[in-house]
């Protein structure tokens, strides 16, 4: 081989380079009975996370967000509420400020601000993290200005969103089980989240009280379900993936605590360490997972999430350039670098309609250093990315099925059905137009024409941090939420 290569200088081994893009095709294919099989598994899945703490690798964690409310009113109706939220995800962290008004709660103002969680911070200590994060919301605090009022003698309170799975202990309270995504931070477990926060705010000599902690699925169906009655599920795409829905508090025998007055618990299922046998992995998922910061953990969030996607297509790439020269004789040095792809930039190169595919050869170029790659390379590249891209699509959309068939809303009622909303929010979903369009098509597929006529897929968009406000707000000390 290395004879052959020598005398054809710069050009690739075709035959193996396309050997290796049908065989990771193949490997990634997902029918759509594979995907009902996926769905199935999922159902299976969510029935043993409700029986049992420990029933399944999807732990269905309890959120204690028992009534998903569209009114807050005050207790004496004539004040405006203020409140805040902080919404810790993957990549950044946002911190708002809501101003409902007295009556029922319509948002009457609000405000928000973005930062980037500086990286070394998600592999740091906890008190690192949560004195970076109280100190980017004092400075926020002390800006509030014009719009916004906190009645007098009133404490400032907090919703907290915070997208890692906890077991939550109340509305307020709970412990890490794990990091996912990019974080790991080994002092933070079964530590008290809510306590850290409120630790470090005092620390900021910031006095405020965390009246809710929620995931970002659940702070996403809260706020989904404040604005419309038919909201029944969200799903996060983003860094991570994951979702939430409402499910019959007689459906869940693991809980012991009071029935809640509504007859009705929002789950936190935790999907993205959902595995099965009927997953299409390839080898290339199963290095990434080896490599990983939580090998053996979040292996479906592994094949669909914003944080994976772009360094699937690297390490395929990488072969290529192994065994095939793909490149050059020689494997380009960056290509080597995990994660130098990111999902983003693998959005653009598969989005790239110009005819010359310039977007792929100025990515090619910015991002790996390798310059004059043909048309007929960078169409290759364009096909990984769509395999890639695909499979995660499909794959989602068969978890989102699951829920479907969980709550009975995937089934023809002979024109009877009940109008179903999903709320969906995360970077790849609101970026990535063909990972979206694909998965809402094979939803389409999964459900069929006449139920699909009932089903919607919105993009509530921020919606975990207002949700996580509006959450402080109906658990106030001073206002109330009433189910109407
Ligand atoms: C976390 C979930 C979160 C999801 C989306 C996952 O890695 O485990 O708690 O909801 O990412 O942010
Ligand atoms: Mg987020």
């Amino acid at each position: 081989i290395l004879h052959r290569r020598r005398r054809m200088g710069d050009m690739p081994n075709w035959v193996r380079a396309m050997d290796i893009v049908t065989e990771f095709e193949e490997k990634c294919g997902t029918p759509i009975g594979k995907l009902r099989q996926v769905a199935d598994a999922m159902v299976v899945e969510m029935f043993a996370g409700l029986a049992s703490e420990n029933g399944s690798r999807v732990k269905m964690l309890i959120s204690y967000v028992d009534n998903v409310c569209n009114q807050i009113f005050n207790r004496n109706r004539n004040e405006d509420g203020l409140f805040y939220a902080l919404d810790l995800g993957g990549t950044n962290f946002r911190v708002l400020r809501v101003q409902l008004d007295a009556g029922g709660g319509s948002i009457k103002n609000l405000e928000f601000t973005e930062v980037a969680i500086p990286p070394e911070l998600m592999v740091g200590t906890s008190d690192a993290l949560f004195g970076y994060i109280a100190a980017e919301l004092a400075n926020f605090v002390a800006q509030e200005g014009k719009g916004f009022y906190l009645s007098y003698g009133r404490e400032r309170e907090l919703g907290f969103t915070f997208s890692f799975p906890v077991m939550q202990t109340s509305i307020n309270s709970g412990t890490l089980i794990k990091w996912t995504k990019g974080f790991s931070i080994n002092d933070a477990f079964g530590q008290d989240v809510v306590a850290a926060l409120t630790r470090a705010l005092k620390k900021q000599g910031l006095s405020m009280h965390v009246t809710a902690l929620a995931n970002d699925t659940v702070g996403t169906l809260a706020g989904g379900r404040f604005l419309n009655r038919d909201v029944v599920a969200a799903v996060i795409l983003g860094t991570g993936t994951n979702a939430a829905y409402v499910e019959r508090a007689d459906a869940i025998p693991k809980w012991h605590g009071p029935p809640p007055r509504s007859g009705e618990m929002v789950i936190n299922m935790e999907w993205g360490n959902f595995h099965s046998e009927h997953l299409p992995l390839t080898d290339y998922d199963h290095a990434l997972d080896f490599e990983s910061l939580n090998r053996g953990e979040q292996i479906f969030e592994k094949m669909i999430s914003g944080m994976y996607l772009g360094e699937i297509v690297r390490r395929v790439l990488c072969r290529m350039a192994e065994e095939a020269a793909f490149f050059f004789e020689t494997v380009p040095p960056k290509l080597q670098i995990p994660f130098i792809l990111r999902t983003p930039d693998m959005s653009a190169m598969h989005h790239d309609t110009s005819p010359d595919l310039r977007v792929v050869g100025t990515k090619l170029k910015d991002i790996l250093e390798i310059s004059n790659v043909s048309l007929k390379k960078s169409k290759v590249i364009v096909k990984l990315c769509d395999i890639v891209a695909t499979r995660g699509a499909r794959l989602a959309a068969a978890g989102i099925f699951g829920i479907l068939k969980k709550v009975g809303r995937h089934a023809s009622e002979n024109g009877k059905n009940q109008k179903t909303v999903i709320a969906m929010d995360g970077g790849l979903y609101e970026h990535y137009t063909r990972f979206g369009s694909c998965l809402e098509n094979t939803l389409k597929d999964l459900v069929g024409d006449e139920v699909w006529q009932y089903i919607s897929i919105q993009h509530a968009n921020d919606g975990s941090g207002i949700g996580a406000a509006l959450l402080a707000a109906s658990h106030s000390r001073y206002l109330e939420a009433s189910e109407t």
